[in-house]
C-alpha cells in the first residue's frame, strides 16, 4: 500500500488489467488526434481547464491525451487520482478535495495544479478491464450533476470504442505485416526456384511485356545481361521479335487468360547461335486476386537431346524394316561380299525358320513382363504356364547372365539396339540351345509408351556349324602353335649363333625368319581368341595396371617385331594411370591399332600415341597420318571378317579379325571402341576403359 492516499488502490486483477493493457500498445506513444479531440469536446462541454485521458500501468498513469497540463506525459500511480478512478465503475468525483483527508496533501492539490475539483470515470476495454480514465480538473471548486456524470461516461465509451478501434488497425497492421514478410519469403522461395529450374523461365509484366524476372537459362537464351532486360518490354531488347507469330502467341495468353503449349519448336523463336535447338514452350497467364491477368511467365525446357535420340530411334526403326525386307527377299546387291553373304544367309534361316521367334515385352512403367507362347516353347517351359522375366534370365547359361542383363539396361537407358546371343539350358527338357534376342528401347512421351520389346529366336543350329568352326580352328591353330614355339626357339638359337660367328647373310636371313614367325604367332593367337570368344570360353584375367606403362611396353614390342620406319611418339602420359583389366588382350589392342598403322598406313612416317584419362575413363588412342578409311567403311571396321576391298589392300595379308577381337575385348571390359578417320588424311583408333575404382 505504498501511496500517499493511506489506502489500496491497486485492483485484484491488476496484472490482468495491465497485461490486457498490454496489447493496446498505447503506453507512452504520441499524442492521437482522435483521442485529442474527446478531451477537447468535454473541456467544451464541462468548461474545465483541464482534461486528461490517461492510461495507467503497473506504476505510472500515462496521459494520452492532456489538455491543461503541458509538458506533464505521465505521473506516478501512487499520486494519482486517477488510479482511485479506476477503481469503481461510476466516476469517481471530488467537488471539495480540500476537504478528503485522502487528497488533500496530494502534490496537484497542494502543488502548481491547485486543484479544487475532479471527476474520472473508467475507460473500459471489451473485456471489462478499467485500461485507465477520462478525467476532467478545475482549479476552482464546483458541483458535478449526474447528467454531467451521465456526459462524462458517455464519453469514456467514445474513448473506449476509439481505443479498440486502434487496437483493430493495430491487429490488421500486424497481420499485413505479417503476411507481407510471409510474401517476401515465398517470392524468394519463387525466385530461388526460378532461378535453380533446369528450364528457361521469364516473367514479363502487362501488355508491353515488361521483363520482370528472368533466370540465367532465359538470359543465356536471350544473350543479354539481366540489367539488360530488367524491366524493358521484351520488344525493346529483342526487335527481332516484332511480328513473330509467338508475340502473337503471348498477346493471346495475355487476353485469353488461357495457357498456350507447344512442342519441340525450332531455335529461331529463340536467339542466333542455337539453330540446332528445340524446345517445348509454355506461356503461363498470371493472374491476380481479383483473377486478371497481369503478366505471362513464359517457360521453355530444351529438348534438343530427347529429339536427336528421337531421330536415332528413327533411324533404328528404318534400320530394322531395312533387315526385314533383306530378309524376304536376299538382295542381289548385297550378295557379292562374303560378309554380306553370311549375313543374308543368317537372316534367311532365321526367316525360314519363322516358328521359333518368340516375342516378347516389358512395360517399363509397370514392370510387366509378358511373352508370347513361342517364348516358352523356346526355354522348354510348358505351354500356359506365365513365365517371368526371372524365369528365363535362370534359364540362361550363367557365365552369359550377366552380359544379356548389361545389354538390356543399357539399351533401356541408352535407347542403344538390344542384339546378343547366348546359351540356355531347357526348363523342363535341359536341352542346351542358342538363342538370339534382338529388342529396342520404345519410348514416346507423347503417347505415354514406354517398353522395351523385342523378338528371341532358336539360332542353335547356325551356331553349332559355328561352333564347330571355331573348334576346328581352335584346334588347328593351338596344333600349331606348339611346333611353331619350338620353331622359334631354334630360330633364335641360330640367329644369335650367325650373329657371334659375324654371318651376315645368315643373321640376317634368320633375323627376317623370326619376324615372320613372330606374326604367324600373333594369327594364331587370334584366330585361338577368336574361337574362345565365339564359343564364350574366352577368361579374362582381371587385374589393375598402369595402362600407360602398357602402351609404352607395346610400342617396343612392335619395334621389336617388325622393321618399320614409323616413330611412334607417345604423347607425355599424366602419371600412372590405373584401370582393372586382361593385361595381355588389352595389349593386344594396342598392338593391333599399332601394327595396322605400319600395314595399312606405311607412308606415315609418325603415330602419335597417347594416353590420358577423361572423365571417368581412361583414353587410349593411336593415331596414323595414312590413306584413312572411307566413310562408308567405318561402321563395317569392327565387324568379323572385314577388310576394306581396294588396290591397296588387296596385297596386305590379313583376315579382317583383329579389329573385331579388339571390339570384343573392349566391350567385355565394359569399355568403348571408336574410329574417326578422314581419307587422304589418316585415322585415329580409339578404345577407352574405366578408371579403376570406378
Ligand atoms: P586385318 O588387318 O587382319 O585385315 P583388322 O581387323 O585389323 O584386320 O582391320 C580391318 C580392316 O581395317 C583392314 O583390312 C584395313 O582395311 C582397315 N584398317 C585397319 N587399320 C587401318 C588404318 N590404320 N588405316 C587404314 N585402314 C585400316
Amino acid at each position: 500500500m505504498n501511496n500517499t492516499f493511506g489506502m489500496n488502490t491497486i485492483p485484484d486483477n491488476d496484472n490482468q488489467r495491465v497485461g490486457s493493457l498490454e496489447k493496446y500498445q498505447i503506453f507512452n506513444t504520441p499524442a492521437e488526434p482522435a483521442f485529442d479531440h474527446i478531451a477537447a469536446l468535454a473541456a467544451k462541454i464541462f468548461q474545465v481547464p483541464i482534461v486528461l485521458i490517461t492510461f495507467i500501468n503497473k506504476d505510472e498513469v500515462f496521459f494520452k491525451a492532456n489538455i491543461g497540463l503541458p509538458g506533464v506525459k505521465a505521473v506516478p500511480r501512487a499520486e494519482s487520482i486517477c488510479a482511485l478512478s479506476i477503481l469503481h465503475q461510476d466516476p469517481t468525483v471530488f467537488t471539495q478535495p480540500l476537504l478528503e483527508p485522502f487528497i488533500k496533501d496530494l502534490p496537484l492539490v497542494t502543488g502548481p495544479v491547485q486543484l479544487r475539483f475532479y471527476a474520472g470515470v473508467p475507460i473500459f476495454n471489451k473485456a471489462g478491464n478499467a485500461l485507465g480514465t477520462l478525467c476532467l480538473i478545475d482549479r476552482k471548486e464546483r458541483t458535478f450533476s449526474s447528467t454531467e456524470a451521465a456526459i462524462l461516461q458517455d464519453l469514456a465509451t467514445l474513448v473506449s470504442n476509439e481505443t479498440e478501434a486502434r487496437l483493430t488497425i493495430i491487429q490488421q497492421k500486424q497481420r499485413q505485416d505479417q503476411f507481407k514478410g510471409q510474401l517476401e519469403e515465398s517470392e524468394i522461395r519463387f525466385q530461388n526456384l526460378v532461378e535453380q529450374a533446369p528450364i528457361a523461365i521469364a516473367v514479363f509484366q502487362g501488355l508491353s511485356f515488361k521483363v520482370l524476372q528472368a533466370n540465367q537459362k532465359m538470359l543465356k537464351l536471350w544473350n543479354k545481361e539481366l540489367d539488360d532486360v530488367l524491366g524493358q518490354p521484351l520488344l525493346t531488347f529483342r526487335p527481332e521479335m516484332h511480328g513473330h507469330p509467338y508475340l502473337n502467341v503471348l498477346h493471346e495468353v495475355f487476353v485469353t487468360g488461357e495457357s498456350h503449349a507447344s512442342y519441340e519448336i525450332k531455335g529461331p523463336v529463340m536467339i542466333e547461335g542455337h539453330p540446332e535447338s528445340y524446345y517445348d514452350v509454355m506461356y503461363q497467364p498470371l493472374k491476380d486476386d481479383k483473377n486478371e491477368v497481369t503478366g505471362v511467365m513464359a517457360m521453355l525446357i530444351d529438348v534438343t537431346e530427347e529429339r536427336h535420340g528421337r531421330q536415332r530411334e528413327q533411324e533404328l526403326n528404318e534400320e530394322l524394316i531395312t533387315a526385314n525386307e533383306e530378309l524376304f527377299a536376299i538382295n542381289e546387291e548385297l550378295m557379292h561380299t562374303s560378309q554380306e553373304r553370311l549375313k543374308a544367309e543368317e537372316l534367311l534361316r532365321v526367316a525360314l525358320d519363322t516358328a521359333s521367334i518368340g516375342t516378347w515385352h516389358m512395360d517399363l512403367d509397370t514392370r510387366v513382363f509378358t511373352a508370347s507362347s513361342r517364348m516358352n516353347e523356346l526355354f522348354g517351359f510348358d505351354t500356359g504356364y506365365k513365365i517371368s522375366e526371372q524365369d528365363l534370365i535362370r534359364q540362361i547359361d550363367p557365365a552369359y547372365q550377366e552380359h544379356v542383363k548389361r545389354l538390356a539396361f543399357e539399351s533401356v537407358r541408352k535407347g542403344a539396339p538390344y542384339r546378343v546371343e547366348y546359351p540356355i539350358i531347357g526348363f523342363n527338357d535341359q536341352k542346351i540351345k542358342w538363342l538370339l534376342a534382338v529388342g529396342r528401347l520404345y519410348d514416346n512421351p507423347k503417347q505415354q509408351v514406354r517398353h522395351f520389346s523385342g523378338v528371341t529366336m532358336d539360332i542353335t543350329e547356325q551356331k553349332q556349324d559355328e561352333i564347330r568352326k571355331n573348334d576346328f580352328i581352335g584346334m588347328v591353330s593351338h596344333e600349331l602353335k606348339t611346333p611353331l614355339t619350338s620353331l622359334k626357339g631354334y630360330i633364335q638359337m641360330l640367329h644369335q649363333k650367325a650373329v657371334k660367328k659375324e654371318d651376315e647373310y645368315s643373321s640376317n636371313a634368320l633375323g627376317k625368319v623370326e619376324k615372320q614367325i613372330i606374326k604367324m604367332q600373333t594369327l594364331i593367337n587370334g584366330f585361338l581368341n577368336l574361337s574362345g570368344l565365339e564359343t564364350g570360353k574366352i577368361k579374362l584375367n582381371i587385374k589393375e595396371f598402369d595402362i600407360c606403362q602398357l602402351v609404352s611396353d607395346t610400342i617396343e614390342d612392335v619395334k621389336i617385331g617388325s622393321s618399320t620406319a614409323h616413330e611412334f611418339i607417345p604423347e607425355p602420359s599424366e602419371g600412372v594411370m590405373l584401370v582393372r583389366a586382361d593385361r595381355d588382350k588389352i595389349g593386344q589392342v594396342i598392338y593391333n591399332f599399332m601394327t595396322n598403322t605400319i600395314k595399312y598406313a606405311p607412308l606415315s612416317k609418325e603415330v602419335n600415341v597417347s594416353c590420358k584419362q577423361v572423365g571417368e575413363h581412361i583414353q587410349v588412342s593411336v593415331k596414323d597420318y595414312g590413306i584413312g578409311i572411307k566413310p562408308a567403311d567405318i561402321p563395317k571396321i569392327f565387324d568379323r571378317f572385314f577388310r576394306v576391298d581396294n588396290l591397296y589392300t588387296q596385297h596386305i595379308s590379313g583376315f579382317g579379325i583383329g579389329l573385331y577381337l579388339s571390339k570384343e575385348i573392349i566391350q567385355r571390359h565394359h569399355g568403348q571402341i571408336w574410329v574417326e578417320s578422314n581419307p587422304g588424311e589418316g585415322t585415329t583408333f580409339f578404345f577407352k576403359l574405366p578408371v579403376s575404382g570406378n
